[in-house]
């Protein structure tokens, strides 16, 4: 369990930066250790790679209110999120997409490699790339809400506001692909907060942490594309085991995708890959 020093070290160092999913699987932390919440960038609407500083004064506000707890379940994240399957299986999570040019590249290796896995989609996207949900949907994978437009706060406002954000972005999921099921929801930064994930329940969804975060949205200045890819693959590979929730990300993240060409054949001769079920 992070002591609340190291948590607002961590908290400094994501906001320098500038960015931020989870720390669970940093190169530090002991596979027991409590993952962090975090953040990720507004991807949707955004250049590709180009973080968001409008994101960081909530990205602060809202971590410090869901920091780990002692009270806290083990093996659950914030506000009693899932970090694990339940199973034996591991679970892939893409989140932030579709993105036009690397969702579909991501469908293609995970068809290749016969693997289900499961698509955090954020809402404006989902509408600006319909067919990509379609495709998600009718190619057997988990489809799960990650609201409409990747706020790092919204877990902060009013039930109504969370709801409606909610609503908006399954109902662009099923427009896109009709009769989709939508089980999961993860919040921004898995940044959630008890009203987040009750109101989120209500619609029908679980509220879905991670176990195992590869860091693959932090490109330290100065990396090569195949230090990040070597960086990935290694952190899967130290902190993966039996049920983890694995998060990556689709949109604009194209060595994430390179890195699990690799990481795929690695993982099934160890694990079964499920898509949440
Ligand atoms: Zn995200």
């Amino acid at each position: 369990m992070r002591t609340p020093k190291v948590w607002v070290i961590g908290l400094a160092l994501a906001a320098l930066a500038g960015c931020g999913t989870a720390v669970a699987a940093a190169p530090t932390a002991p596979p027991s250790a409590s993952p962090s919440p975090s953040a990720s960038p507004s991807r949707s609407a955004l250049p590709s790679g180009a973080p968001s500083p409008s994101d960081r004064p909530g990205l602060t506000a809202v971590r410090s209110s869901s920091a780990p707890s002692a009270d806290r379940p083990r093996h659950r994240g914030p506000a009693n999120s899932l970090m694990r399957t339940g199973k034996a299986g591991v679970a892939l999570t893409f989140d932030d997409g579709p993105d036009p040019a690397q969702t579909p590249k991501l469908l293609d290796l995970l068809k290749k490699r016969h693997v289900k896995a499961t698509f955090c989609v954020v809402g404006e996207n989902v509408a600006a790339h319909p067919d990509l949900v379609r495709r998600i949907a009718a190619e057997g994978h988990t489809l799960c809400n990650h609201t409409w437009r990747h706020s790092l706060t919204l877990g902060k406002q009013k039930p109504s506001v969370i709801r409606a954000d909610l609503q908006r972005t399954n109902d662009a999921i099923r427009a896109a692909a009709p009769g989709a099921e939508i089980k999961y929801m993860r919040a921004p930064g898995g940044n959630f907060t008890p009203a987040f994930v009750a109101e989120a329940a209500d619609l029908g969804m679980t509220s879905i942490y991670w176990q195992v975060d590869p860091r693959d949205w932090d490109h330290p200045a100065g990396e090569s594309g195949a230090a990040h890819r070597a960086k990935l693959i290694r952190s899967v590979k130290k902190h993966v085991g039996k049920g983890a929730i694995v998060l990556s990300h689709d949109y604009a993240q194209p060595d994430t995708i390179a890195a699990y060409e690799t990481l795929i054949p690695w993982l099934q001769r160890r694990y079964k890959l499920i898509a949440l079920p």
